[in-house]
């Protein structure tokens, strides 16, 4: 067993954190003041960012992406957690995996642009009526006469929607069959609702979408009719363990940073208030879950580069590292006082931004279930070391 990280690991580390702390640190107030990026820092960033190879790192480097194993990919990702959703999302893209299954026509069209940053798109599963449950969507697709696909339905809290040029939604094709479809903007019968004010992740609009009949070309069904749920629910694997888990515990982290130097610097009643023993106990706490937390991803990732199924892992690291993140901004906030709370210091974004992680890609309830039912199914399987 080998935990060092090799050469090439520490260069991506460095550049990552070079990159983050000159050109996108700089944006952070400004973005949460105002609640947009402007087009043109937009621009700037992801120029920079595909300048040092950082774009797309998950897609093949035949397409054009980083080619990473998993491995090197979250310890990338957990880098990016150190900075705000919509930098990431506009410095390194948010490429989703089931485009993978692009086939002839749409690599041309959907895949290739997407990898290479030039359209960017939205993974639409959610409904107001449906989201822990995702198969009991009622947006529907069915055939018409001359073969095309007619869309109808609508979805809710779509991140990114407002900056993507085209959507993988899911829909019923059938009584108990989910397909995904590419459905660009601007067709006939789409239009986009209002953006869902959120607690946090200031500046990352989250959109109503509605489809009145959208009339869909065959090449825009992705995979095979009926196969929509299983890319669905493998990409969010991927999704929860890299966008979730690594950046929970790289934001944890960053948070982390911060309560050690305040902790340091802040004195009261003559002496640093890291030295008196209840406040050295949340910053012990806080190291000791987020190592805990890191050495999950890590593994999970592992186990994905080992051709293994790690659904039960991620489960797992979606849990622990979005609670800890939670866990960790709460103490920060408590040991930066009544700064903690003020909106002069970024803490209580960090807070506030921290709350979702234990909502989407599936609810710390959703996956404790996954969980439990595993468990009570195989046994010890899933603690055994032996596994
Ligand atoms: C900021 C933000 C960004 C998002 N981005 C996207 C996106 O880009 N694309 C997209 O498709 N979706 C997106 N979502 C949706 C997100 O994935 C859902 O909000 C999430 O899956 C939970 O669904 P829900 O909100 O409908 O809650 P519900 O499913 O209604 O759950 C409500 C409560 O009931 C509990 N519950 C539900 N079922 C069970 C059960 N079986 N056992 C125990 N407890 C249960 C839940 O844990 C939760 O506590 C986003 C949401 C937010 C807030």
């Amino acid at each position: 067993m080998d935990f060092s990280l090799n050469d090439e690991q520490k260069m991506m580390i460095d550049t990552i954190r070079r990159f983050i702390a000159e050109e996108l640190k700089p944006l952070e107030d400004a973005l949460e003041n105002t609640g947009a990026l402007p087009e043109a820092d937009a621009r700037r960033i992801h120029t920079q960012s595909k300048a040092l190879g950082l774009y797309a790192l998950n897609m093949p480097a035949e397409l054009g992406g980083g080619g990473l194993s998993n491995i090197d990919r979250i310890i990338c990702e957990e880098q990016f957690g150190h900075t705000t959703d919509m930098l990431i999302r506009r410095a390194f893209g948010n490429v989703y995996e089931p485009l993978l299954h692009c086939k002839g026509a749409q690599i041309d069209r959907w895949l290739k642009p997407a990898v290479a940053g030039a359209r960017t798109c939205a993974i639409t599963i959610t409904e107001s009526g449906a989201g822990s449950d995702a198969a009991g969507i009622k947006t529907h697709a069915k055939r018409n006469e001359q073969g095309q696909w007619v869309l109808k339905g609508s979805k809710h809290f779509i991140s990114d929607g407002e900056w993507s040029d085209f959507f993988l939604v899911s829909a019923k094709t059938g009584d108990k069959e989910i397909s995904m479809f590419m459905v660009d903007k601007g067709l006939a019968g789409f239009t986009v609702g209002k953006d869902q004010k959120m607690m946090g992740l200031r500046g990352t609009p989250h959109l109503e979408l509605f489809f009145d009949n959208v009339v869909l070309e065959d090449v825009a069904l992705l995979g095979e009719q009926g196969q929509g749920f299983k890319l669905a629910m493998g990409a969010l694997n991927v999704v929860r363990l890299a966008q979730v888990g690594a950046r929970a515990v790289g934001k944890a982290t960053h948070v982390c940073e911060m309560m050690v130097e305040y902790a340091s610097d802040r004195k009261q009643f003559g002496q640093r208030i890291g030295d008196f023993q209840m406040v050295q106990q949340q910053i012990a706490d806080s190291v000791i879950e987020i190592n805990a937390a890191r050495w999950m991803v890590y593994q999970a990732a592992w186990m994905l580069d080992q051709g293994l199924d790690a659904r039960e892992q991620i489960a797992m690291v979606k849990v622990h590292a979005a609670e800890t993140l939670g866990r960790v901004v709460d103490r920060a906030v408590q040991i930066f006082g009544g700064m903690g709370f003020c909106k002069e210091l970024p803490v209580e974004r960090y807070y506030r931004d921290a709350r979702i992680y234990r909502i989407f890609d599936g609810t710390s309830e959703i996956h404790r279930g996954v969980i439990a039912k595993s468990v009570m199914k195989k046994g010890a399987v899933l603690f055994d070391v032996n596994r």
